[in-house]
């Protein structure tokens, strides 16, 4: 065996009990359960073959008899591998990373959601752990978001079963009229099927027929279809086997937590009464949960973000919180072309023209029939197929999917269904936008929604001042939280309202008093010269005047990036590269919409359209659609590239994780063990981030010499997990009697083996590991804990490091992982060991000394006191008498004695008496150069001169 650098207590993965620093490395049991592992065994632990590796480890070890923890590592590796095997049969390849880890989950019972770029195969995987689990006696339910999609999943499902031979009965509900009708629907009743594949509309009209079946594994694919009505929710969750007393509990829970929230942010604070509540109401649903069987949920969740209270619901049932992709990763070439002459609706013909198909053409709202008419015909005048999608007509979209049309024309409307509703990064090439997109409102301001008004406000509010301002604020800020927190239907219904000046009932009768509020406020903001005076001088609004009428107009950066973002999506192996091109007539909307654009995404420069080399970005364009193509249709090997990999990235405080993790969008949360696990997809890697709070392990106290034990002749330091008391804060590595504080005897005791257990389950399910603890020795030291915690349990693990908590300086961390540094970390175990040593017996010597416990001393600390004591004493010796006399002319003369042969007194009294004689006079005159500076060579001289 190597060199013993430490012993941890605790953490033998067999048996629990204490282990050295090396088998740990390993990933092998402590001397006690297996003395001399083979020579087989450490020549499989360096070859990296964990499954080979843990089958032979669990051999040696139940033939010593003593085989215990490692049982369940091996048994999750095989049930993975039996996975990876089935949906090796069934596709020929290798399931990916990501795939690889959400099997994991899966097979662990867990709930979550995917959040995967585009072409990682998430329904790919859904439908094969669904014929996997069904063989195994489970009842399997798979939710898409269109019947075409149905169709498409039923006929493979029932492909593959073929080819593995699985006797599986897959039952798809697509439109049928007649006999046939009531056939499959009285098969649906019956539960005459393993797994079922229906859209999630039918989840919606004809949930009375799932109504008493239990899924083990439900899969929703697009989440957006489903959460539209938030009763959805409540199906899926009883499907799974919740009662719906135990929805109902968790959501009082959900709403008491919204408002212990409110009291919190209040000056009042959470009274006592309510928390009690909050614990009561805990306690209860805990208790109706106890010994369900509850199914796994999957979901998969496009850009949408899902709104509404009843979203939680997943949180409290099943552990997870759905997030939402970032929109704003692109890899977008922004162009413009300035029109000079002729029209805006010629030129962007023209450029089409030259851009070919894939296009998007966004129109500016307002725009009317006779311009999309002209548009449209001058396409047409140049063989390009185009046609107009809006919400009602949405044919068009599925030709141009087909490669029937050429270009899509739509609206530049943040929730436009072009804007948002088009999901094609293999077909989309470019968006040409006819017009800066942007606002435009009347000074009645009448026609603007929710969001509008709020924007407009925003905008205004930067130049009102005084009293006005903060009314302003307070009431903007009010209907934002209110906002947060309605369901989508409601929102819809209250802007509904606001236009049509109807107010309705209740709450929303509420909100929109509010609304209207906020609307008569802004109107008498705009009927003010003085205000749009301010607002063309220091804001991006641009006044214009029709028909003596004045109007604003503010430029969209968000429905820009958005509708921009169409050309560029994240996919396996990157982000797709894309192009978009404003075309403009109005110069000053046009620069406005720039400096806005750069407020929302770092890097981004804006080309003339005319200066672009074409050739070169439409090749990438279409290589990267290429790429797309063929993953999808599953030509892509694994080995071929490393696809999307799936790590856990573990940094030390818990808020770092949580602003590393909004880097790249709204992470989803699970809650595992007492960390939050956040997930986001960042294009080649599928990050899971969580924080290790602060250091895990600490020298303990009750062995050895203050921790440290000798062995052959070397100091070995023995470690053990760091707890901490919550009723009097003291910080301990070994319990007292009875497992209590050895200081104030409480049982409410935090051990961080909790955090260790934690990131051991998330280490479980990735393929690689980073260590991103802080960028110095403590943290190095941190890393490298972390790295014999969970080597036996994982894979790869490496180090990153960065230095400023930006999405850029981690993005380059990510690039350049390494191993841990040896060095440092012995640095501070003998840093740790020093401080042990100096600081903590001296420390105990204080505390017997003075009987104060929070007295202490360091390592630093100590030679520095000492340091000044010295001084002290020094200066206290070097007290001298010094008499001072003042003559009759003023003159002071001091006298400085080494000795006193006779009491001072006397001296006194002798030279008050005495008189002075004046021996020689004269002027002198000399220079006095200053000390040079200090170099540090010289300053350490000096130092270790004095010192
Ligand atoms: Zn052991
Ligand atoms: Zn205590």
């Amino acid at each position: 065996m190597l060199l013993v650098r430490a012993i941890v207590r605790g953490q033998c993965p067999n048996c629990g009990g204490p282990i050295s620093d090396d088998r740990l490395e390993k990933g092998l049991p402590c001397a006690d359960c297996l003395p001399k592992p083979s020579p087989e065994l450490l020549e499989l632990a360096d070859r990296g073959d964990r499954l080979r590796f843990l089958e032979e480890l669990c051999n040696e070890l139940s033939k010593a008899g003593r085989l215990k923890g490692y049982r369940r590592i091996l048994e999750e590796e095989e049930a993975l591998r039996e996975f990876e095997q089935f949906f090796e049969r069934a596709l020929g390849n290798r399931p990916w990373s990501a795939q690889r880890t959400w099997a994991r989950r899966v097979l662990g019972g867990k709930s979550f959601t995917i959040l995967a770029p585009t072409g990682v195969g998430k329904s790919v995987f859904g439908i094969i752990m669904a014929l996997y689990l069904a063989l195994r006696g489970a009842k399997c339910y798979l939710v898409l978001p269109t019947s075409v999609l149905v169709k498409q999943a039923s006929e493979r499902a029932e492909a593959y079963a073929e080819k593995l031979g699985a006797e599986v009965r897959i039952l798809a509900y697509l439109a049928k009229s007649g006999k046939a009708r009531e056939e499959l629907l009285e098969r649906i009743k019956s539960g005459d099927y393993d797994v079922l594949i229906t859209t999630s509309q039918f989840l919606a009209r004809h949930f009375e027929l799932l109504e008493g079946s239990h899924f083990d594994f439900i899969f929703v694919d697009d989440v957006d279809a489903v959460m539209k009505s938030s009763r959805n929710i409540d199906k899926i969750l009883v499907l799974l086997g919740l009662p719906s007393e135990a929805v109902e509990e968790a959501y009082e829970l959900v709403k008491l937590k919204l408002k212990v929230a409110a009291a919190l942010s209040s000056r009042r604070g959470v009274p006592p009464e309510m928390r009690e509540e909050l614990e009561r109401s805990r306690e209860r649903l805990r208790k109706r949960l106890e010994g369900l069987r509850i199914g796994t949920l999957v979901i998969s969740t496009a850009t949408g973000r899902p709104r509404g209270l009843r979203v939680r619901l997943f949180r409290e049932l099943l552990g997870f919180e759905i997030g939402s992709r970032a929109e704003l990763l692109r890899n977008v070439v922004d162009a413009y072309s300035l029109v000079e002459e002729g029209s805006v609706e010629e030129r962007v013909a023209e450029i089409v023209k030259a851009l070919g198909r894939g296009g998007l053409i966004f129109l500016q709202p307002g725009v009317g029939e006779d311009y999309v008419k002209r548009l449209l015909a001058l396409l047409e005048e140049k063989g390009i197929k185009a046609a107009l999608v809006t919400s009602r007509s949405k044919e068009a979209l599925e030709a141009f999917e087909r490669g029937e049309l050429d270009v899509l024309v739509g609206y530049a409307i943040y929730y436009g269904l072009l804007v948002r509703g088009v999901d094609l990064p293999h077909v989309i090439r470019y968006a040409v936008f006819a017009g800066v997109p942007h606002f435009r409102f009347t000074a009645e301001v009448s026609e603007a929604g929710p969001l509008r008004l709020l924007q407009l406000a925003q905008v205004l509010r930067s130049v009102v001042t005084g009293d006005e301002g903060s009314a302003l604020d307070r009431l903007t800020a009010k209907l934002r939280r209110q906002l947060a927190n309605l369901e989508a239907a409601a929102f819809q219904r209250l802007s509904e309202a606001l236009v049509e000046g109807v107010k309705p009932e209740g709450y929303l009768g509420y909100l929109y008093e509010l609304f209207e509020e906020l609307r008569e406020r802004l109107k008498d903001l705009l009927s003010r010269r003085e205000v749009l005076e301010a607002l063309e001088a220091r804001t991006l609004a641009s006044i214009r005047f029709v028909d003596g009428k004045p109007y604003l107009l503010l430029p969209d950066a968000p429905t820009y990036l958005q509708a921009s973002g169409r050309t560029s999506r994240m996919y396996a192996g990157g982000i797709s590269r894309g192009l978009a091109v404003v075309v403009t007539d109005d110069e000053k909307l046009l620069s406005a919409l720039m400096k806005q654009v750069s407020w929302y995404v770092d890097e981004v420069s804006w080309t003339k359209y005319e200066e672009l080399d074409l050739g070169e970005i439409l090749k990438e364009i279409d290589e990267d659609r290429r790429k797309i193509r063929d993953l999808w249709e599953g030509r892509v090997k694994t080995g071929v590239r490393d696809l999307v990999k799936t790590a856990l990235v573990v940094v030390e405080s818990p808020t770092k994780a949580r602003t590393i993790a909004s880097f790249f969008g709204r992470p989803s949360r699970r809650r595992m063990g007492n960390i939050n696990v956040y997930e986001v997809s960042v294009g080649d890697y599928i990050l899971l981030i969580a924080a290790s709070k602060g250091h895990l392990l600490d020298l303990v106290t009750d062995e050895g010499f203050y921790g440290v034990v000798t062995q052959d002749g070397r100091f070995i330091p023995v470690y053990s997990t760091i707890k901490r008391c919550r009723k009097c804060g003291e910080q301990f590595t070994e319990l007292g009697e009875g497992g209590v504080c050895p200081y104030c005897g409480s049982e409410n005791i935090v051990d961080q083996l909790d955090t260790i257990n934690a990131l051991r389950e998330a280490a479980r399910e990735v393929d690689l590991v980073l260590l991103a603890t802080d960028p110095d020795t403590e943290g190095e030291k941190i890393a490298w804990d972390l790295y014999l915690l969970l080597s036996p349990y994982t894979g790869e693990i490496r180090r990153i490091e960065f230095h400023e908590i930006t999405r850029r300086a981690f993005e380059e961390a990510l690039r350049n992982p390494r191993a841990i540094d040896m060095r440092r970390v012995e640095a501070q175990l003998v840093r740790r060991i020093e401080d042990r040593w100096i600081g903590f017996s001296l420390s105990q010597k204080l505390w017997t000394e003075f009987g104060r416990r929070w007295l202490s001393a360091g390592r630093v600390q100590t030679p520095v006191l000492g340091w000044v004591i010295e001084r002290f004493r020094k200066a206290k010796d070097s007290i001298k008498p010094v008499f001072r006399l003042r003559l009759e002319n003023g003159l002071t003369l001091s006298f400085e004695c080494e000795e006193l042969e006779k009491p001072a007194r006397e001296i006194a009294k002798e030279l008050r008496d005495g008189v002075v004689v004046i021996e020689q006079l004269g002027v002198e005159l000399s220079k006095i150069p200053p000390p040079p500076p200090f170099t540090t060579d010289a300053m350490l001289r000096e130092a270790a001169a004095s010192l």
